[in-house]
């Protein structure tokens, strides 16, 4: 089975207006190159709507960086998936380890925000972090399979088609250590297999599942040649657009060995 690469830049709180739409400018021919590779940038909630501008007619899909799980209320300050939606964004991260440690986003939140995502057509990016790598192999095994069972209750077969899912060790983002490509083609594997048993051998064969934490041009290719391993997601390295072009380029090249 086939699956289609991704390489995501999450640029989280960085990128005035006019910087993201010199960025778009800047990576959509290079990217175009590219084909058999999705390129998807996440911004900030104000800027989606000149990121989704500025990337028509190009092969960039815009993403979200997190969204609520209502549509619409009486939720000061919170962004309704519908709107996003309606904006022409097609992605959204779910429960990234920042918004999990900083926004105290727990399971069942996390699963929440994935359905309204889907509910609203919205694609959603499911991080899954990894805070208990130095405790027992059981108790890291049990972490992981255990998020991933949360985060996809009440998911159907059908909407699992436009999940995505992202294992983002916690001390691997924005710390320049970026976990070793075997331990993380392992972790991986782990989690598809969880998928099986939750849904079957079909769904997990087809979802994506990329790798986060500390990627950069100089280790993505290890990384990206493993076999489940099928992209990236990328904080600080990805702030420029031009790695953002090689790591493109380096999905590309790495998919061909698979
Ligand atoms: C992230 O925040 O999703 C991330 C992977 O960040 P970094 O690449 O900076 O580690």
């Amino acid at each position: 089975m086939e699956r289609r690469p991704i390489v995501m830049a999450n640029w989280k709180m960085n990128k005035q207006p006019n910087e993201a739409i010199a960025y778009i400018q800047t990576a959509a021919k290079a990217v175009a190159s590219y084909p058999d590779v999705e390129p998807i940038l996440a911004g900030q909630d104000v800027l989606l709507q000149s990121m989704v501008d500025a990337a028509e007619d190009t092969t960039i899909e815009i993403g979200a960086e997190n969204v609520y799980w209502k549509e619409e209320g009486a939720y000061t300050g919170e962004t309704s998936p519908k709107v996003v939606a309606n904006l022409g964004v097609q992605y959204v991260i779910i429960g990234h380890s920042e918004r999990r440690n900083y926004f105290r986003e727990t399971d069942e939140m996390v699963n929440l925000k994935a359905l309204a995502a889907l509910r609203n057509g919205l694609k959603p990016i499911i991080a899954l972090d990894e805070t208990v790598q130095t405790e027992s192999n059981n108790a890291h095994m049990h972490w992981i399979v255990n998020q991933v069972i949360e985060a996809l209750k009440g998911v159907s077969k059908d909407q699992m088609q436009s999940v995505v899912l992202a294992y983002e060790p916690t001390q691997a983002i924005g710390s320049g250590m970026a976990m070793g490509p075997e331990q993380a083609q392992k972790d991986l594997y782990m989690i598809r297999e969880t998928v099986s048993d939750m849904f079957d051998a079909k769904v997990a064969e087809q979802l994506r599942i990329l790798y986060g934490g500390s990627v950069k041009p100089e280790n993505a290719y290890a990384i990206m040649r493993q076999r489940d391993i099928d992209g990236v997601l990328v904080g600080n390295s990805a702030l420029d657009p031009d790695n953002f072009i090689e790591l493109v380029k380096l999905a590309h090249q790495a998919k061909k060995t698979k």
